[in-house]
């Protein structure tokens, strides 16, 4: 999408291909097909080449592969390689590649001269989803309550192709529902829909079964509603779906790059309010927890062992980013492989603790707010609000904080307009930065 974007609006020849193109059962077949790319780029120069995929055939050499299968492989990049290289500076052939995998790239392929550009597209944060909204609305009939920043405060972690469903969805809704203008529920019901999978109407679940769940969830909602580092909750819904085959809470996340411990752990405990709430009201624990645990044991996990969060293991992490695709060597002693296990256990264990006592302290929200579940099936942060009061804690929800940004950037982008017509010439090349430095290294970009 991008490299055609870029095309356009250079307005050249466009040549595109997949990576897995190249990749042939026939020795030298592969080569042969670059050499010819590159020759007809050259003949129609300037051009665009854009190559999708390149990890197809751009995989470092020599690294975690069969024996015998990776001969045809190298020889196309190694030909890529020269032919890359076989650029005069002025014969205006431009290359593109994209990949979902940089990491596994050959690092002769990044080398100055051949893609020594790279530009990370991560999933859009609140701004951008506005933006991709507001692309994807323009075609559709929109009733009035429509606003695109809400939806973008809806959509923590969608991308493009996502955002680009749920209006597809939503308009396919209100068509069925024989509506003249999509409304603000048939985006909720298409969200719903992209989270969580089809509805299945009848999918048949006992009572007592269906109480389960709305207990637990309630008492996700809790938890989370009284636990000050804890993400807000959006809606809590116990309509079964093709994927959240129960039921499934929807938070909003902040859009943050760095957590601390008391977020880690308030979230755990958060993850934990499900089977708290079954213990507490029913005094059994079902399978119904099974996703919460997977996530509550890797953040723990990953307290221990990567992010030194731990005073029994200290500042020591075992990650390494340069790590190979199958690696079987654990980098610590067995004593430490114990103590890790032990400290995770322990972390878990008292934040269950503290989670069963919340819930016990604050049973009766939990009651009530299971009972509406069970009568509504799906509940929103206002109607949390209604029943079991604001939250106690003072915090600008990440909706907030944007519409109040972006009140100020309204501001500040007028002003802009109002600069540029008076003098016109405006450079648009920022000056290259120097890729080496790393202080010029964004932070953000860090594993974090
Ligand atoms: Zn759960």
């Amino acid at each position: 999408m991008l490299a055609k974007a870029v095309a356009g609006e250079a307005a050249v020849p466009f040549f595109t291909l997949s990576g897995s193109d190249f990749v042939e059962m026939f020795v030298g077949v592969g080569a042969a097909r670059v050499r010819d790319l590159f020759k007809q780029a050259k003949e129609k120069a300037p051009c665009i080449v854009f190559i999708d995929e390149i990890d197809a055939i751009g995989r470092s050499r020599g690294k975690g592969q069969m024996p015998g299968s990776n001969d045809e492989r190298e020889n196309t990049l190694n030909s890529l390689l020269v032919e890359m290289d076989g650029f005069a500076t002025d014969s205006g052939v431009i290359i593109l590649a994209a990949t979902n995998r940089p990491d596994v790239l050959d690092s002769a392929l990044l080398r100055p001269g051949r893609f020594d550009r790279q530009i990370g597209i991560d999933k859009p944060d609140i701004v951008g989803r506005n933006q991709i909204f507001k692309v994807h609305l323009k075609p559709l009939k929109l009733s009035k309550d429509i606003d695109s920043k809400k939806l973008a405060s809806q959509t923590p972690g969608f991308a493009g192709a996502e955002i680009a469903n749920v209006c597809n969805e939503a308009a396919l809704i209100a068509a069925r529902k024989d509506k003249k203008a999509i409304e603000m529920i048939d985006f909720q019901d298409a969200i719903d829909r992209v989270i969580g999978g089809l509805e299945k109407k009848n999918k048949i679940i006992s009572p007592d079964e269906k109480k389960i769940v709305a207990y637990h969830e309630a008492g996700h909602a809790v938890a989370g509603w009284f636990l000050e580092h804890a993400d807000p909750l959006v809606k809590v819904s116990i309509v079964p779906r093709g994927l959240a085959a129960l039921g499934y809470a929807q938070y909003l996340p902040k859009e943050q790059f760095l957590y601390q411990t008391e977020q880690l752990i308030d979230d755990m405990c958060m993850a934990l309010g499900g089977r708290a709430a079954e213990e507490i009201i029913f005094g059994k624990i079902s399978t119904g927890a099974l996703s919460d645990l997977e996530r509550v044991t890797q953040v723990a996990y990953n307290m221990v062992s990567i992010y030194g969060m731990n005073d029994k293991i200290g500042n020591v992490s075992f990650y390494s980013s340069k790590q190979q695709e199958y690696n079987f060597n654990k980098p610590y002693s067995e004593a430490t492989a114990q103590i890790i296990d032990e400290e995770v256990k322990r972390i878990i264990t008292e934040a269950y603790q503290r989670t069963v006592g919340l819930l016990k302290h604050r049973k009766n929200e939990l009651e009530i707010l299971a009972k509406e579940l069970l009568e509504k099936e799906i509940l929103y942060q206002t109607d949390l609000e209604k029943l079991i009061g604001k939250r106690p804690f003072k915090h600008e929800t990440t909706y907030e904080a944007f519409v109040n940004k972006q009140n100020e950037q309204d501001r500040l982008d007028l002003e802009k307009e109002l600069v540029k017509e008076r003098d016109v010439p405006q450079v648009t090349d920022a000056p290259p930065v120097a890729d080496e430095d790393p202080a010029s290294m964004p932070t953000g970009s860090e594993p974090t």
